[in-house]
């Protein structure tokens, strides 16, 4: 980012890094609160969802995805989608006049007296997706910075995809991001993965005409980690062979043509999708001396406030769970962070408990 030496400075008690669900419902409640905030995202609101394919339809029922006491309500009183909880954030940004700074992304934060700097650049696109891969900040606008007492980073876990570092990995035909389905009609497709996106990307390749493989490393598919109405659909899929599943076997070298596993086998595929996870950014954590704890690298900080062992920096939303390797903190266990960071923001404790999200975080 080009360095130019700015004498103004814009001052604020909080500042919200991310849009998300998260962010959008925390931003509700300070609002309510009558407390001093600014709201910064890199991307548009709910940036993180643009990025899904198409169509792509939560798990949880749209109560439990619903911000800020707003009714999400879909039609046929079905789960939503991709569709219809980015319009439904929009709502709910624009129902409660929320001045979300959007396309604005915090590139670092220093430590200051009384507070922290933030320096923030005019960005194109949300922290995540296709575009973040291809991510250079020196064509980025330096904006004035901002002196804040104390941050929020509702900053989601998903930012990069993970790699597999094989030859072949860079090559146009592969992707980490699903995207449209229409565009694999009739191609034969290489799916690495055994997880829930691996699997709905099977079956929705399939449906659009593709010849689909997948290649996974595990002997067979966690139930568990699978959307419930989608398990029988790709064991049906699968011993019918309609859909080709490798077990036990990794890919080691893509070309503009085949897959090759570890098995000396060479599959032929005309698109090849990576759909092996993401990856947290942990950049701005590490800025601040926010510690980084276990193999997920997640954000040290208190249950009952949010609040991280840098004092004045709170995390709230998939940004507090580092890089899940086991998902235990989403939306549905996330609202209650909203309270906790609200209450301490407040100088207050919490007592909001959780309701029967057994899975919240330990
Ligand atoms: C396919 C799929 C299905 C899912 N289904 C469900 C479900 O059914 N139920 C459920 O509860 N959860 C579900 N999840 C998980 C959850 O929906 C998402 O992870 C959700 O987006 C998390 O919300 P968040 O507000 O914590 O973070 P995010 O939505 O990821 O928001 C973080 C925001 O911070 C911004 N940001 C990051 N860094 C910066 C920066 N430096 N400067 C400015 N802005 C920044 C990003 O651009 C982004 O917009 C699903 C996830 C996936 C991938």
């Amino acid at each position: 980012m080009p360095h130019a030496y700015r004498t103004s400075m814009r001052n604020t008690d909080i500042v919200i890094i991310g849009a998300g669900p998260i962010g959008i419902e925390l931003a509700v409640a300070l609002k309510h609160a009558g407390m001093d905030y600014l709201h910064l995202e890199a991307g548009q609101v709910g940036s993180t969802m643009q990025w899904w394919a198409p169509g792509t339809k939560y798990f949880s029922s749209p109560e439990r995805i619903a911000i800020a006491s707003v009714p999400l309500i879909v039609e046929d009183e079905e789960k939503a989608n991709r569709e219809h909880y980015l319009n439904y954030l929009r709502t709910v940004a624009g129902t409660f006049k929320l001045d979300i700074e959007t396309y604005t992304r915090v590139m670092s934060i220093d430590k200051v007296d009384n507070g922290f700097t933030l320096h923030t650049a005019r960005s194109f696109h949300g922290v995540g997706g296709i575009e973040e891969l291809r991510f250079d900040p020196s064509t980025l606008d330096e904006l004035e910075p901002i002196h804040a007492k104390r941050i929020v980073l509702a900053i989601g876990d998903m930012h990069l995809p993970r790699m597999l570092g094989i030859p072949g990995e860079d090559l146009p035909h592969v992707s980490h991001y699903l995207g449209d389905v229409h565009q694999y009609a009739n191609q034969p497709v290489t799916i690495v993965g055994g997880k829930n996106s691996a699997v709905e990307a099977a079956i929705r390749l399939f449906r659009a005409g593709a010849q689909v493989t997948i290649v996974h490393r595990g002997e067979w598919f966690d139930k568990d980690r699978i959307k419930y109405w989608l398990y029988p659909e790709i064991e049906y899929l699968i011993k019918k062979d309609k859909v080709r599943y490798i077990p036990r076997a990794n890919v080691t070298r893509i070309s503009p043509t085949h897959a090759t596993i570890d098995t000396g086998e060479s599959i032929e595929s005309r698109f090849m999708l990576l759909l092996t996870g993401y990856v947290q950014k942990p950049d701005l954590f590490q800025q601040l001396g926010v510690e980084l704890i276990g193999d997920d690298r997640k954000p040290k900080h208190n249950l009952k406030t949010m609040e991280t062992n840098v004092p004045g920096i709170y995390v709230a939303g998939t940004g507090s769970a580092g890089t899940q390797s086991r998902t235990k903190v989403f939306i549905e266990t996330s609202h209650i962070h909203v309270d906790r960071i609200l209450a301490s923001l407040q100088g207050r404790v919490s007592d909001a408990v959780a309701e029967d999200y057994t899975l919240e975080e330990s």
